[in-house]
């Protein structure tokens, strides 16, 4: 309703970044605005309040931005993954398909409990390929998943019919076709 619509008239449109024909939904407006990031916040927070968790996943480095303040709000620990060589312990590492090429993501080995129940947080969904691979991740550590948010879905990219094919049910404040 009146909420989402004055989160998504925080979202600055750019085009042809960081590549001609690419539209880059800029979230950096957003969270630059006060009641705008507090409102996205809480929209997450209340989502998942009466939902058992234990711990929430932010992926490098703009699922940092949702997803600590969501973990501390819901009373959560928050799990970075992160880009290869950033972590310093031991780490699972899952390669995924970038538009060219492979990339990498990595999880510390001992941040989630086997059992443990997980959220996944992220400003924007797309290919899906990012949170594929935090999936892999956690379900490597003996996590469990079955819920991701974002911000932003893509939902001609395909992206939510790959999470619900790996079982994982997404949710999306604001979508843009
Ligand atoms: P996917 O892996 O689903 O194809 O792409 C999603 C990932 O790429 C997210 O981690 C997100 O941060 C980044 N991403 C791709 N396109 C955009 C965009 O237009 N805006 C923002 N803010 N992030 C994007």
């Amino acid at each position: 309703p009146q909420t989402l619509t004055f989160i998504e008239s925080c979202i600055k449109t750019i085009p042809d970044y960081p590549k001609p024909g690419i539209l880059f939904r800029d979230i950096t407006s957003l969270v630059e605005h006060p009641q705008a990031f507090k409102t996205t916040i809480d929209l997450l927070v209340e989502h998942y309040r009466q939902v058992p968790l234990d711990k929430v996943v932010g992926t490098e480095a703009r699922g940092f931005i949702f997803g600590a303040p969501v973990a501390a709000a819901l009373g959560l620990g928050f799990v970075p993954v992160r880009k290869p060589g950033k972590l310093p312990r031991s780490v699972f590492e899952e390669s995924y398909e970038l538009e060219y090429g492979l990339d990498r993501l990595q999880i510390h080995d001992d941040a989630i409990q086997p059992g443990e129940r997980v959220l996944i947080v992220d400003d924007l969904l797309a290919t899906g390929g990012t949170v594929d691979a935090a999936i892999k991740l956690i379900r490597r550590c003996g996590g469990l998943v079955d819920q991701a948010a974002f911000v932003i879905s893509l939902p001609d990219l395909g992206g939510e019919e790959k999470l619900r094919a790996a079982g994982v049910e997404p949710l999306s404040l604001v979508q843009f076709g």
